[in-house]
């Protein structure tokens, strides 16, 4: 294979992979059902249950990335003719939408603009109108606008409804606080390779009773058969019942990536990511940048940079990866060419980071012909990291 460079991945995933991780993954690959790895696999579980914060019996990766979990969820969940309220106020709130829909759903949209979060008043109508929906599915982390979804409140709502809560936890599990129990989730679902800074390949899910109870009482057979948990909660509990062969050096790789999460504990890694955000939000300003997102709703790790009038957003993002190996993200869907996306997540939510990139872009507008002090940026996010 040819020679790849070690790049720092601040987009929106994948995010960098620790060294620990890869050479986890080039363990000698077992055999799936060997007593060693069935033993790797129970701790997976174990420690997927800690970084979602769940008891949950049901906790495990699905082979595929974060949209297969996605559909993992939506296809068990929602029967032909089954109602479903989506929430959609980005690109991933839409594709949440698609997917229900192809799984027969009959989809009520709550939606806000992009850039702006789900409003609990918006969700109480919906609710009130179509109080026979089975669930409401809603983005904790909208990585397309760098929005961050209060959660608690649509949470009391549901419950109000008895409606299952969803939650698509792809860009906050292991970096933006999450409870899946506290918080009354009833089914969420994550990626690999954005905040727990795993390759991409694997989709922690986790389903609560409730969503399990709502699975065993299908009338009909789950529409996909790769993705039907009904079989694969088998293949992962006590029967070891087989259904596909488990990506074994892919569940090494999230093992150790989660055990360096809980080395450092969960508390602390939410802290980090909240305090890197405050320190590249405060350079960003000092540069005369502007945020898209409003301060209460800005996700600690995905953070959305307006891009001055009269600069090239190619040209930044080109000289960031060619002269500082830093690959940081342009819009998507409606923010095309509008905002660039910097991943924070994980390891990259550090001093060091935020202080290179702050640099490199500070080199790189400067010399585009941006007017800025040279050094401001640093400074003002230096001072965060020092507690002035
Ligand atoms: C990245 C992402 C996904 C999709 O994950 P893939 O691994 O690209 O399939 C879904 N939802 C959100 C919020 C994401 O950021």
């Amino acid at each position: 294979m040819k020679e790849v460079p070690e790049l720092m991945l601040m987009g929106p995933g994948p995010s960098t992979v620790p060294s620990r991780v890869l050479r986890a993954m080039s363990k000698p690959t077992l055999g799936h059902l060997d007593p060693r790895f069935i033993e790797i696999m129970g701790e997976t579980m174990d420690l997927l249950r800690y970084v979602f914060q769940t008891k949950n019996e049901v906790t495990l990766p699905m082979s595929g990335t974060g949209s297969a979990g996605m559909e993992t969820v939506l296809v068990n969940l929602l029967e032909p003719g089954d109602k479903a309220i989506i929430c959609i106020c980005g690109a991933f709130g839409l594709r949440m939408a698609d997917i229900a829909e192809r799984c027969g759903a009959r989809v009520v949209k709550v939606e806000s603009p992009w850039g702006y979060p789900i409003y609990p008043d918006d969700v109480q109508k919906a609710l009130a109108k179509n109080p026979d929906a089975r669930l409401l599915a809603i983005v904790h982390a909208e990585t397309s606008t760098g929005v961050l979804q209060p959660l608690q409140e649509i949470s009391r709502l549901c419950k109000k409804y008895g409606v299952l809560l969803v939650v698509d936890t792809v860009t906050s599990l292991g970096g933006v606080e999450f409870r899946c129990d506290e918080w009354g989730v009833d089914a969420a679902y994550s990626g690999t390779q954005k905040c727990l800074n795993c390759p991409p390949g694997l989709s922690p899910v986790t389903f609560s009773p409730a969503a399990l109870e709502r699975l065993e009482k299908r009338k009909s057979k789950v529409s996909s058969w790769y993705l039907d948990m009904t079989m694969i909660r088998r293949y992962w509990g006590q029967e070891r019942f087989y259904h596909h062969t488990a990506p074994v050096n892919m569940i090494y790789a999230l093992n150790e990536a989660l055990q360096i999460v809980k080395e450092e504990g969960l508390e602390n890694r939410w802290a980090r990511h909240r305090q890197s955000q405050k320190a590249f939000i405060a350079g960003i300003k000092a540069m005369g940048l502007d945020m898209l997102v409003d301060e209460p709703y800005r996700l600690p790790s995905l953070n959305t940079v307006k891009i001055p009038d009269g600069i090239d957003d190619a040209k930044v993002r080109g000289a960031l990866l060619k002269e500082y190996n830093i690959e940081i993200g342009g819009g998507l869907g409606e923010l095309k060419g509008k905002v660039w996306r910097i991943g924070l997540m994980g390891n990259n939510a550090r001093k060091r980071n935020v202080i290179w990139l702050l640099s490199a872009l500070e080199d790189v507008l400067s010399r585009l012909g941006y007017n800025l002090e040279r050094g401001s940026g640093v400074k003002a996010a230096s001072l965060i990291y020092e507690g002035t």
